[in-house]
């Protein structure tokens, strides 16, 4: 039905034209069902073996790399992928019993974590029906709940969507941190932004961890308060959120990694943990939306100023658009003692013409410039004037 499968390469090329690096090639070798395999993926059916050559190709600059890669495939198990035919026929006769034991283990590891994941999202939403459906959130004796594994996401939660949404983000910071732990990462390094006198008695943190928020997507790691202020904040005794730790302690560096280390260890995680300042982080989550905002409002403001301009310029250019209408009547340019003139220009001369209007007789004057026209129009009309006044009687 698909058109090919993805394979992911054991490790990554360098396309030779873009230097990006390249860390997976399309097959149509398989049943080519938009499927995702690595090596020790059962690809094939079992009795099939065989290399299959396939060309690399850069996303990036749609370049094809000059040098293919083999898909070694003994039994239908993608046993590995290979630079060159004969490193790849070595890797055909390299399958024996040790090596398919040691990747059984893997598999059978992989298996149970997927077991205790399902498990755990199926009991969740077991859980989720019991609260939700059955009303639990308005029982008095609060303390009847407590066979609810996973209550802690319910309590003080305002729907089920802020329950699934709690269970997903504790899920998701708890598989981050095994991954970061099988990466290597033996440290976590985490900071706050809150500028708090050491020995403070109620204080509150947000504390960072760069990792975690990027990976996991969250606005900051953990929420450390002290009692004392957790005391007299009544809404927040009732909600329990998976990462929010509460201390005794007064405010200090230490209480902070103490308070996070211990969350850690809770839960089975034997980072050590390290606070740094704000300047020698990435400043990710809520800090870096923050400045992005920040970044962007500049911006807001400088378009708006760019933008007023254009609009006062073309305010300007229909004001003078209207002006130029009105001045395309050209028969009533000037006035004087009850008659009119006009002007016009003689693009040919570069000259102004005009005469007297709404009167039978011709009398025209020209100029180089309007108030020479109009001078020249009021002495016309001066010396129109006497004449009707001497026929008159
Ligand atoms: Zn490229």
């Amino acid at each position: 039905m698909g058109m090919f499968d993805t394979i992911m390469l054991d490790r990554s090329y360098e396309c030779v034209k873009c230097k990006n690096m390249i860390t997976s090639t399309q097959t149509k070798a398989f049943d080519k069902t938009l499927d995702e395999y690595k090596t020790k993926d059962c690809v094939d059916h079992v009795e099939d073996i065989r290399i299959i050559k396939e060309e690399l190709f850069c996303d990036k600059c749609h370049e094809f790399q000059p040098d293919p890669v083999y898909l070694v495939v003994n039994r239908g198990i993608l046993t590995g992928i290979a630079d060159s035919l004969q490193q790849a026929r070595a890797l055909l006769d390299d399958l024996n019993t040790e090596k398919l034991m040691l990747w059984y283990h893997d598999l059978y590891r992989r298996y149970i974590d997927q077991k205790n994941d399902t498990h755990k999202h199926r009991r969740f939403l077991y859980d989720l029906r019991e609260w939700w459906g059955e009303q639990l959130y308005k029982e008095i004796n609060k303390d009847k709940l407590f066979f609810l594994f996973y209550s802690h996401h319910f309590k003080g939660a305002i729907s089920p969507i802020e329950s699934v949404e709690r269970f997903l983000t504790d899920t998701k910071m708890r598989r981050t941190l095994n991954q970061l732990w099988e990466e290597g990462h033996e440290e976590l390094l985490i900071y706050h932004p809150e500028q708090i006198e050491p020995g403070e008695e109620e204080w509150f943190a947000d504390v960072y961890q760069d990792d975690m928020n990027e990976r996991c997507h969250l606005n900051w790691t953990w929420s450390v308060t002290s009692k004392k202020l957790h005391e007299s904040d009544d809404e927040a005794s009732e909600k329990s959120l998976d990462w929010s730790i509460i201390v005794d302690d007064p405010y200090s560096e230490k209480a902070i990694c103490d308070a996070v280390l211990k969350w850690l260890r809770d839960r089975n995680f034997n980072f050590k943990v390290k606070m740094i300042s704000v300047e020698d982080s990435r400043r990710t989550g809520m800090l870096k939306g923050l400045e992005e905002q920040l970044a962007n409002l500049k911006k807001e403001e400088c378009i708006s100023h760019e933008k007023l301009m254009e609009e006062l310029e073309v305010l300007d250019l229909e004001t003078k658009a209207d002006q130029i209408d009105h001045l395309k009547n050209k028969s009533k340019v000037f006035y004087y003692k009850g008659f009119h003139g006009s002007l016009v220009p003689c693009v040919e001369t570069g000259i102004l013409l005009g005469k007297i209007e709404g009167i039978n007789e011709i009398i025209p004057y020209e100029g180089k410039t309007v108030s020479e026209c109009e001078n020249k129009f009021r002495e016309a009309v001066s010396k129109l004037i006497p004449k009707p006044v001497i026929s008159e009687p």
